[in-house]
């Protein structure tokens, strides 16, 4: 086959309102992980008041944040409500952490505060509950070689999922979407949503992989072998989280 010129257009949702515990640093491994393997990436910073076209985009990330830049988040986000749903019903790629994740569902309750509406992209809601989960966080990814996706989660929202929407992890250790039915994050098509932080991707290389591989055979309609990597470090990081986490 040719050699052809890959690359990947990347929306980074609201950087300036959700971006907390580092969730910027899985733009970086994306990124890198692409350029790593001659892949070329553009990416876009989505701000207040951008007109999202879902044709332009191959991976959408929005990270976490706290619930006043939540809710200026959504009032953005219902502004392109339908062009996101156009775009992951099309099989886009989304990332979606924390607070990001949350309002990728139908609403997000605070505790002392009004429902801030989601965009509905997953069949999910959450409500705020009275205490704070918070610590190292791991779980299993049936679709995920070797399948442990670990991170650190820091929420008070308790998130429940319903129809086509599925857990992206069955909990190992830690609370997960709401400390009751050990399930973590979600999927619905190529829409992830996690709690994890940490960033996630960066110990997660191959989820980060499988997040690309998807990206790219959505666009170049085939599958893309994607070059092996030195993951050396990223394996011991993502091992010692394990560790941490089972204490
Ligand atoms: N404000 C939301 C909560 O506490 C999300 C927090 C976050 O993004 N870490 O559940």
């Amino acid at each position: 086959m040719n050699q052809i010129d890959f690359s990947l257009n990347i929306a980074h949702l609201y950087p300036d309102l959700l971006n907390i515990y580092g969730d910027f640093g899985n733009i970086l491994t994306f990124k890198n992980r692409c350029l790593w393997r001659g892949i070329d990436v553009n990416v876009v910073e989505i701000k207040a008041g951008h007109r999202i076209n879902p044709d332009e985009f191959d991976f959408y990330f929005i990270g976490g944040g706290q619930d006043q830049e939540q809710k200026m988040a959504s009032e953005e986000l219902l502004k392109n409500k339908e062009r996101l749903k156009k775009a992951a019903e099309s099989d886009a790629v989304m990332l979606a952490v924390c607070g990001g994740y949350q309002l990728l569902g139908h609403y997000y309750q605070p505790m002392d505060d009004k429902k801030l509406e989601g965009i509905s992209l997953l069949d999910s809601y959450t409500v705020a509950g009275k205490k704070r989960l918070i610590g190292n966080i791991f779980g299993k990814c049936s679709y995920i070689k070797d399948n442990t996706v670990v991170g650190f989660e820091n929420h008070s929202g308790l998130t429940y999922l319903s129809g086509d929407t599925k857990p992206l992890l069955k909990v190992i250790k830690g609370y997960g979407n709401n400390g009751k039915d050990k399930s973590e994050g979600a999927r619905y098509k190529n829409v992830f949503g996690t709690y994890l932080h940490g960033p996630v991707l960066p110990k997660n290389p191959i989820f980060c992989d499988y997040l690309i591989s998807l990206a790219l055979k959505r666009k170049y309609k085939c599958e893309i072998p994607l070059a092996e990597l030195n993951d050396f470090i990223e394996e011991k990081t993502h091992d010692a989280c394990i560790k941490i986490a089972g204490k």
